[in-house]
């Protein structure tokens, strides 16, 4: 072997920075002259490194470990410079304080890893939020304007043509979301107003899905009025209706109506 035994202990726990008093000043002397102590104490050091970089990692570095743990497992040898009454007994104890502290030493390199990948993620989460966040702001945006009856609605028809009243229909089944759009309707007689009609798509009897009354261009918006579950629609149509409106089935006349699907 070609390190002096007695110095492997005190070697791994100087290579820790766990030394101290006069084993480490017999140590350090020994080291001054000792190039093959040297030499061991730079192999242990350089598997210290190792081992932390290496906690989080898929192959534990065996052979580092192994004579980490060999130099741990030495048996003291008798003290060479240093009076029996001033060294320590020698026994396992501190072996296994210094595998506590080199567990704690990976342990804290292992965490301080953990937490910067945490900080990673942490990072990631915060820019998907905030992408999130804009797109949510410009939907918002679109939908406002859409919604604004302050927004100009303009609708353009073949040139040379009257405007006709028209409507649009935007049915999502799965979710019962239902926005309408209509524009050019006539003014309502009095106390009349117009009710739009989902006809569903299995025959069933129409079902009324909003009461709206047009701004003075004739333009209206029914959005998100409330619908039983799942009905797929065969078809929307505008009646106009008594001001309190109708329930069960449409009585007024047809304004406007769609195509069907
Ligand atoms: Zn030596």
């Amino acid at each position: 072997m070609s390190v002096h035994e007695q110095f492997a202990e005190d070697l791994a726990l100087y290579a820790l920075g766990s030394l101290d008093g006069a084993e480490r000043q017999t140590l350090e002397t020994h080291l001054a002259g000792c190039a093959s102590c040297r030499r061991e104490l730079e192999l242990l050091c350089g598997d210290l490194s190792l081992l932390s970089l290496t906690t989080a990692g898929p192959k534990p570095p065996a052979r580092a470990r192994q004579r980490l743990m060999s130099a741990i497992a030495n048996e003291p040898r008798l003290p060479v410079a240093v009076p029996a009454s001033e060294r320590r007994q020698r026994s396992w104890w501190p072996a296994l304080g210094w595998v506590a502290v080199t567990s704690l030493a990976l342990v804290c390199v292992g965490l301080l890893r953990q937490n910067s990948t945490l900080q990673q993620d942490v990072a990631s989460l915060r820019r998907q939020f905030t992408d999130q966040g804009s797109k949510l702001e410009q939907a918002n945006e679109v939908v406002a304007t859409m919604l604004d009856p302050e927004a100009q609605k303009i609708e353009l028809v073949a040139a040379g043509n009257k405007p006709q009243p028209r409507g649009k229909a935007i049915y999502q089944r799965r979710n019962r979301n239902l926005i309408f759009f209509a524009s050019n309707l006539p003014p309502l007689p009095a106390e009349k107003i117009y009710e739009l009609w989902l006809f569903p798509a299995n025959g069933g009897a129409p079902i009324a899905a909003g009461l709206f009354k047009p701004d003075a261009r004739g333009s209206a918006t029914v959005v998100n009025p409330p619908l039983p579950e799942g009905v797929a629609a065969k078809n929307f149509v505008v009646t106009v209706e008594p001001e309190s409106g109708s329930h069960e089935s449409p009585r007024g006349t047809a304004v406007i109506v769609g195509l069907g699907e």
